[in-house]
């Protein structure tokens, strides 16, 4: 009786009525940080990092080039060719300079290695330069060819070095970190290996190749160098190699 009195008074003469507990007038009397959200809300992907374009030359070859390879070595190729990110996958390019790196990507064809079958030159999206620069050579969905059986959907990396002189830095740490974040962010990415981890998806879904011969061993970017990336960006939940 108390309650519907109560009710009824609130609808007729609001004024007159003891102010509710404080819990009920938070909403109405809310501080500023539980305002509506600012117009400059935070974006729903994480920051690019600074990315260099350096795109590589010859595309109109290379993408020739990469039909071919993709149809030797995966099958009919998509019209038009393009991957689908899910694992990126770190590299060293055993050059001491940025230069060195890219003049070897560069030609479309690669030269005088038959025995890694077929005429696509080697190359990478993106290369980290020993100072944490990074170039962008290719567009992220472009095919390039870095890694067995991967290709189609998988993100190469190049770090400048790997050699007893420049070996990888803590630079190319967090600027590769920093990169797999946004690139998480992006595509669906699942995986994050090394190079040398690739064979480990044999058998995996997103292994592709069809020649069972085909096959190299890697020791880049090298255990410890994994080691550091994933630990920066270990609140992805990326997987590792499978198995
Ligand atoms: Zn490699």
């Amino acid at each position: 009786m108390t309650l519907f009195a109560l009710a009824l008074a609130c609808s007729t003469a609001p004024d007159t009525l003891t102010p509710p507990p404080v819990e009920a007038r938070l909403p109405a009397e809310a501080p500023p940080a539980e305002a509506p959200p600012p117009v400059e809300a935070p974006p729903a992907e994480p920051e690019a990092p600074e990315i260099v374009d350096r795109p590589l030359p010859n595309a109109e070859r290379r993408l020739a080039l990469s039909q071919e390879y993709w149809r030797v070595h995966y099958g009919e190729p998509p019209e038009p060719l393009a991957i689908t990110p899910r694992v990126v996958v770190l590299h060293w390019t055993v050059t001491d300079t940025a230069d060195a790196a890219w003049n070897t990507f560069a030609p479309a064809e690669l030269g005088g290695r038959p025995e890694l079958g077929g005429g696509v030159n080697v190359s990478a999206h993106f290369l980290v330069d020993q100072d944490g620069t990074i170039y962008r050579l290719l567009p992220d969905t472009a095919m390039a060819r870095h890694v067995i059986g991967l290709n189609p959907v998988a993100i190469g990396v190049e770090n400048v070095g790997g050699t007893p002189a420049h070996p990888l830095t803590e630079a190319q740490v967090q600027a590769d970190a920093a990169l797999v974040r946004w690139l998480a962010g992006r595509y669906d990415i699942t995986h994050l290996i090394g190079h040398l981890e690739y064979r480990s998806f044999e058998g995996h879904p997103y292994w592709a190749e069809l020649d069972p011969d085909y096959r190299t061993t890697k020791p880049d970017p090298g255990a410890d160098f994994m080691r550091q990336v994933r630990q920066e960006v270990s609140d992805l939940g990326l997987e590792g190699p499978p198995g």
